[in-house]
C-alpha cells in the first residue's frame, strides 16, 4: 500500500494544486483546509464534502490528530501541561501559559533530543525523530481546542532542538501564520535554540520577524563544554558572533537564556565573563532558575548567588530579567512529563 500523504503539512497553495490535479475546484481545497484548521480528525467529519470525495481523499491522505495522554493543570497559576500521543505512539509535551499579553503555548519540535545538555530532561533518551509540520501545528490547534483558551503566542521551547528540524519548522511557521488558518503573527513567535550556528544563519536568510533566543548558559568554552556538548562544535565566541550577524541581517535582537546552576556557571567570575562576552551587543539575558531534574545532580543557584550575579550584570549595563516560574507544581519544565511517563511504562 502507498503511504498516505500528510495533508495538514501541506500549504494552502499546495493543497489547491493537488486538488486541481484530481480535477477538483479550488473551493474544495479551501473547505478541507478550513476543516483541518478546526481540528477535524477525519474526512468523515467534513460534512460539506460529498461522500464520494470524503472516501477518495481518505485513500490518498491521512490526518494527524494527537490524543491527550495526560493533562495537568497548575493550581497556582492555571498553567496547563499536555502530554500528547502521536499517530505512531510516540509522545511529546506542550504547555499553555497565561500571560497578561495573551495565552502562550510552548511546543515541542522533536520526539526526544540529540543535543545532550546535562541539565535537560528532554535529551535523556536521545532523539527518536523530528516532528512534522502538521504535528507542530497540532500542538497549537489542539491546545487551543482542549483548553478553550485562544492562543496568541507560540514559543518553540519544548522538547527537541527546533533548528535541528529547520525545514519542518519553517513550513510550520508558514502554516500557523496563514490568514485562513490560526493567523498568528511572526512577532508573536519565539524560537529557542542551543546555538546551531549554520542554521541560525540559514534562518536569518528568511528575514522572518520572529524572536530568536539562544540557550547560552555559560560565558566560556570550558564551562559550556561541561554542560552542553554541542559547544564543542559551536563555541561561545562563534555563537555570539552569529547572533550579532543575525541581528544585522534581520533587525531583530537576539536574547540569551542562562539557567543558573549552583557552583557550575553562577559565580562572580562567570558573571564578569558574561558581561565581557556580550559587551556592546544590545543583547538581553534571561536568567532561569534551574528546574531540578530527577536524573541529574545539578541544583539551582542559591538566591544569594543569583542576587550577586544580577548585581554584576547591572554594573555592566547588561539588560536582564529573571524568568518567572509557571507551573512549577506540575513538572512543566522541559521534557519532565514525557520522561516520567516513559519510565513508568
Ligand atoms: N533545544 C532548544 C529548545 C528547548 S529547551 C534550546 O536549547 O534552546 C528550552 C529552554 O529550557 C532552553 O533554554 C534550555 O536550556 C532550558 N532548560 C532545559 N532544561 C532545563 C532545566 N532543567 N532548568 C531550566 N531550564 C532548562
Amino acid at each position: 500500500m502507498n503511504e498516505l500523504r500528510d495533508i495538514k503539512s501541506m500549504l494552502p497553495g499546495e493543497l489547491e494544486e493537488a486538488f486541481r490535479e484530481m480535477g477538483l475546484p479550488a473551493y474544495r481545497s479551501k473547505q478541507v483546509f478550513s476543516w483541518l484548521q478546526k481540528g477535524a480528525g477525519s474526512f468523515e467529519e467534513m460534512q460539506n464534502l460529498p461522500q464520494s470525495l470524503r472516501e477518495s481523499l481518505s485513500r490518498e491522505y491521512m490526518i494527524t490528530a494527537p490524543k491527550v495522554l495526560r493533562k495537568q493543570v497548575s493550581r497556582k497559576d492555571g498553567t496547563i501541561k499536555y502530554l500528547w500521543e502521536l499517530s505512531d505512539g510516540n509522545s511529546v509535551e506542550s504547555v499553555v501559559m497565561r500571560y497578561h499579553y495573551g495565552n502562550t503555548v510552548c511546543i515541542s519540535s522533536q520526539v526526544g533530543c540529540a543535543m545532550g545538555c546535562a541539565f535537560c530532561a528532554s535529551t535523556i533518551g536521545g532523539l527518536v525523530r523530528s516532528l512534522r509540520p502538521s504535528e507542530l501545528l497540532d500542538q497549537v490547534l489542539f491546545s487551543q481546542l482542549d483548553s478553550g483558551l485562544p492562543i496568541s503566542h507560540i514559543v518553540l521551547m519544548g522538547i527537541g532542538e527546533p533548528l535541528n528540524n529547520l525545514e519542518n519548522v519553517l513550513r510550520f511557521l508558514e502554516l500557523v501564520n496563514d490568514p485562513k488558518g490560526l493567523n498568528i503573527g511572526m512577532r508573536h513567535i519565539t524560537i529557542s535554540t542551543c546555538g546551531l550556528t549554520e542554521n541560525i544563519d540559514k534562518l536569518a536568510e528568511h528575514h522572518i520577524q520572529l524572536t530568536l533566543t539562544v540557550s547560552l548558559h555559560a560565558p566560556d568554552d570550558e564551562t559550556r563544554n561541561r554542560i552542553m556538548p554541542v559547544n564543542r562544535a559551536y563555541g561561545v565566541e562563534k555563537v555570539v558572533e552569529t547572533c550579532r550577524r543575525y541581528y544585522a541581517v534581520t533587525g531583530r535582537r537576539v536574547s540569551f537564556e542562562y539557567a543558573m546552576i549552583d557552583g557550575v556557571n553562577d559565580t562572580p567570575r562567570h558573571a564578569e565573563a558574561l558581561c565581557a562576552l556580550l559587551k556592546g551587543g544590545g543583547f538581553h539575558v534571561n536568567l532561569i532558575p534551574l528546574n531540578r531534574v530527577e536524573e541529574s545532580p545539578l541544583k539551582p543557584s542559591t538566591p544569594e548567588n543569583l542576587k550577586k550575579f544580577r548585581e554584576i550584570l547591572d554594573q555592566h549595563g547588561i539588560n536582564h530579567t529573571v524568568r518567572r516560574r509557571l507551573g512549577s507544581d506540575i513538572d512543566a519544565s522541559c521534557g519532565q512529563l514525557r520522561r516520567k511517563t516513559i519510565s513508568a511504562r
